[in-house]
């Protein structure tokens, strides 16, 4: 049968961008198409305008430090809708470059939403198109959790399009997503009260983050309610009403409710069923497999042999540069005659709070779990950065390695500090080179910085 191409991606974000340009320089005859802003995720509402309010929000506590180095008080104001046109206007001409970089490569761009109707067959509005093989990249959403008034909740989605600056602002949720705006809003001078169920922010964090970051934020006054729930949210005349169960049961009145308890992948209305592609735990063979998410295996073939999922909707491991890297291997192995899969161990990752975290491999709980007491050795310090001897503030760097005692090996390497995501990328490769702890020891220090802690660890 001729079909209209040999590869139609479903999802211009950041596993379908690179799926779909590597793809069409093997010449493969390519299509993708997007129901929003080409980009996704990353591009539009996720890292990258998330990141340009973190740099925002980061200039009221540097104009505070600036005084403790002999400059003068400067009486600071922020204009949010200045700052939000600048970071929409970004997001605009970043999605433009991608849609050049797509007609660079001769990628066929359709706007729309698409369904399928069969394994090679989709429909886009009223248009139908055929493929030999399909690549399903259609990311997430946050995930609204069914208590009474949600609805007047927002969501990640909706914190570049706020139409002010709350005053006031509750976040449920202590993931990563909830902890950067916390910190954000934070430091654009916005009262905030972060609600957590459990009694630890960052789970799956290693607990040394999770304690500093926590730490640290209430230090610079974010009010946490652990163990706490939000059952309901109701509108008021002084704002939003929330009714919360567990350790803090006062109601709270805030102004605006950020809901970021997870996300979910987007697969509700596109049909998967007619296509034949399981969601869930398909066959054992099936490595990767989540409740909601599309099942895949490690080349990220799904249970149907003809269609491909890459990104956030196969849950494996959320985050930008490996749905890039999961999108290109499946180009390789599909249409550049080079099978391969990718590892998805030792993927270092950060999280843009105040202060700053980022981590590589397994956190401590992790490593003793699996290769018991004896055989693991952490090697941890914290300490006041140089900088802060003058800003006056009290604020900590954590720095930690996770060793295997037998082999030396580097497992895991924690830090909390300024510019922790910039250090941790250098670690990065050294630990999946397969350094030891003798390789740090032996490398010399850059003196006085904080990453020096690194090689300094006894
Ligand atoms: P996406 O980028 O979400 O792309 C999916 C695309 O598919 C979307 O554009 C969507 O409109 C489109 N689509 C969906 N269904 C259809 C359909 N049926 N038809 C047509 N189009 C469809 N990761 C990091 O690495 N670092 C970070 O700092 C970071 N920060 C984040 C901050 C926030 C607030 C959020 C929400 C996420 C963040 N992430 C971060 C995660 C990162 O954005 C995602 O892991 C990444 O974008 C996943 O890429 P993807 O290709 O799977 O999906």
């Amino acid at each position: 049968m001729a079909f209209d191409y040999d590869l139609f991606v479903i999802g211009a974000g950041s596993g379908g961008l690179a799926a779909s340009k590597r793809a069409a320089s093997y010449g493969a005859r390519v299509a993708i198409v997007e129901a929003d802003l080409v980009g996704g995720t990353c591009a539009i509402r996720g890292c990258i305008p998330k990141k340009l309010m973190v740099y925002a929000s980061e200039f009221s506590s540097l104009y505070q430090d600036a005084v403790g180095y002999g400059w003068s008080e400067v009486e600071t104001h922020l204009n949010w809708q200045k700052l939000l046109t600048a970071v929409d206007q970004e997001v605009h001409r970043l999605s433009q470059v991608h849609t050049q970089a797509l007609q660079a490569a001769g990628v066929e761009l359709i706007h729309g939403y698409a369904r399928f109707l069969d394994a090679h067959t989709l429909e886009v509005g009223e248009q139908k198109v055929t493929a030999e093989k399909i690549l399903i990249a259609v990311g997430g959403e946050a995930f609204r959790p069914p208590i009474a008034g949600i609805e007047h909740a927002v969501t990640s989605r909706d914190m570049f399009h706020l139409p002010q600056q709350p005053r006031h602002l509750a976040i449920m949720g202590g993931g990563y997503i909830g902890v950067e705006f916390a910190c954000i809003m934070h430091g654009f001078g916005t009262q905030v009260t972060q609600i957590i169920r459990g009694d630890q922010f960052l789970r799956g964090f290693d607990q040394d983050i999770s304690t500093a970051v926590e730490s640290g934020m209430i230090h610079h006054g974010i009010r946490v309610l652990q163990s706490t729930i939000v059952t309901k949210i109701e509108p008021v005349p002084a704002g939003l009403k929330l009714t919360l169960s567990g350790n803090y049961e006062v109601p709270l009145t805030v102004d605006t409710v950020l809901s970021a308890v997870g996300r979910t992948p987007n697969l509700q209305k596109l049909c998967l069923d007619r296509a034949g592609v399981e969601i869930g735990r398909g066959p054992s063979s099936f490595a990767y497999a989540s409740d909601s998410a599309i099942a895949v295996n490690e080349y990220s073939q799904t249970t149907q042999p003809n269609i491909f999922a890459v990104g956030d909707c196969t849950d494996r491991l959320n985050l930008t540069p490996v749905a890039l890297a999961e999108g290109r291997a499946f180009a390789d192995t599909e249409f550049g005659h080079q099978r391969r899969a990718i590892s998805h161990e030792y993927v270092p990752t950060a999280i843009f709070s105040q202060p700053e975290a980022a981590t590589i491999g397994w956190t401590e709980a992790a490593a003793r779990e699996q290769l018991g007491d004896s055989t693991v050795k952490c090697y941890r310090t914290q300490f006041r950065p140089l900088f802060h001897s003058l800003s006056g503030r009290e604020e900590k760097a954590m720095i930690k390695l996770v060793v295997d005692d037998d082999s030396d090996r580097i497992l895991g390497a924690h830090m909390v500090g300024a510019h922790a995501a910039e250090i941790m990328q250098g670690m990065a490769i050294a630990i999946n080179m397969g350094a030891t702890k003798k390789d740090f020891d032996r490398t010399l220090g850059i003196h006085p910085s904080v990453a020096e802690g690194f090689v300094t660890l006894r």
